[in-house]
């Protein structure tokens, strides 16, 4: 069960929350489950932005027309861009159907390099098997974090924290890469399905040049609010984003933990900058009709 909200005050402003992930990739939470806890923590619209799926929509969907949560069809993809991993939200996706087409290869790939880090993690003496990481998965997009807690249950490290430490972080010995799109490639898949690019946590190296060389390439917003920005850096991507005429985004990445600093909600997103990406999808849809 999600976890339980703390009591609402009658009238209290009711906020979105733009990202999150469900176990139809590596959340924690079943999509109507995330719904559910999205309701108790009083939101009025949640976008559902699972790795490389669109499989959890539906569900999440009907939850939430039963609870009065507005469930915006989203996915989170990883795209390379001048040779680094980058990773692009696409919100308010029309055409999911067509996009899961192209999905689905790389969910297979992801199937594929969780077989390779199996193999690399036996050669240094830990003898997970891909059966015991396909549990965790449960049928969802396979990520490193289903690796994670199939190492936590076999006792080879103390928790995911650990496991990220030394096996599954970039450059560790049970690290696999993953086949990934050229950014430019991202950004119109996600516009084929009818939805806006969003910049996923930009970070604070982000400079405005490369965020104004993505505007060039189609890019719509920016994530401004996500749990690893700094209150400056918050500050400094509105701007970014205001000046480049560009959408404001906003969410928790939640993967469905109780505690912690990534609670669901937790960026209070107002929600003025979901009505503002829905006014700029609704003007791209009437120069380009979705197929
Ligand atoms: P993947 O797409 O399979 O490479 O997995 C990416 C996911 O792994 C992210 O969405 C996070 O949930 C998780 N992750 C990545 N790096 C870390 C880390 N250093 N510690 C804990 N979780 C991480
Ligand atoms: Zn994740
Ligand atoms: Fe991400
Ligand atoms: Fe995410």
């Amino acid at each position: 069960m999600p976890p339980t909200a703390p009591t609402i005050a009658p009238g209290a402003r009711r906020f979105v929350d733009l990202h999150m992930h469900s176990t139809a990739s590596d959340g924690a939470l079943a999509p109507a489950d995330v719904v559910r806890a999205a309701a108790a923590a009083n939101l009025a619209a949640i976008a559902l932005t699972d790795h490389d799926t669109v499989a959890g929509v539906a569900d999440a969907r009907l939850e939430g027309e039963r609870l009065g949560v507005r469930v915006i069809p989203g996915v989170e993809l990883s795209a390379t861009e001048n040779g680094q991993e980058t990773h692009l939200l696409g919100l308010h996706l029309a055409n999911v159907e067509e996009l899961d087409r192209h999905l689905a290869e790389f969910r297979h790939a992801r199937r594929t390099r969780a077989e390779h880090m199996v193999e690399r993690l036996n050669s240094v003496g830990i003898p997970i098997t891909m059966a015991s990481i396909e549990a965790q998965a449960a049928g969802g997009a396979i990520g490193r974090p289903h690796v994670a807690r199939a190492l936590v249950l076999g006792g080879w490290v103390a928790d995911h924290r650990d496991a990220f430490d030394r096996y599954l972080g970039a450059g560790r010995p049970g690290y696999v890469g993953k086949p990934r799109l050229e950014i430019a490639e991202a950004i119109r898949l996600i516009h084929d399905a009818g939805g806006l690019a969003v910049l996923a946590h930009p970070g604070a190296e982000c400079t405005r040049d490369r965020i104004e060389q993505l505007a060039r390439l189609g890019l719509d917003g920016v994530e401004v609010r996500h749990p690893s920005h700094s209150p400056d850096e918050v500050a400094r991507l509105e701007r970014v984003t205001e000046e480049l005429g560009l959408v404001p985004s906003g969410g928790s990445d939640w993967h469905g933990a109780a505690g912690g600093p990534r609670t669901i909600g937790c960026m209070q997103v107002a929600p003025e900058w979901l009505e503002r990406q829905e006014a700029r999808v609704e003007a791209r849809r009437a120069k380009e009709p979705v197929a």
